[in-house]
């Protein structure tokens, strides 16, 4: 028969963190990248054209630029400068 050995509290702790960090690392570490709006244009298939009458400025991540940048803005979520007429999958109305 097998004999169960007893397991110190200190080690299940230990074995408790280790096993938390390899699975939510990934989460912590993507949900950052989304948070500071470095997320892939073309993950989030980002396009230069509207789509179905839906464009970045009409999008409540949408921040216009300065005036001698006509056309263009940041996204908090797609990172890099977007198109005023611009579109992607994240849109979302203001
Ligand atoms: S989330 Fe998409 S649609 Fe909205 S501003 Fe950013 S790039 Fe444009």
């Amino acid at each position: 028969m097998n004999k169960i050995e007893p397991i110190s509290r200190r080690k299940m702790i230990l074995d408790s963190s280790v096993r938390g960090s390899i699975i939510f690392l990934p989460i912590a570490i993507f949900s950052a990248s989304v948070k500071a709006g470095s997320s892939n244009k073309a993950m989030l298939h980002y396009q230069e054209d509207p789509k179905d009458g839906q464009m970045c400025s009409g999008c409540a991540a949408f921040t216009p630029s300065a005036a001698s940048d006509e056309g263009n803005g940041s996204c908090k979520i797609v990172g890099g400068p977007v198109k005023l007429r611009g579109w992607c999958i994240a849109f979302s109305p203001r």
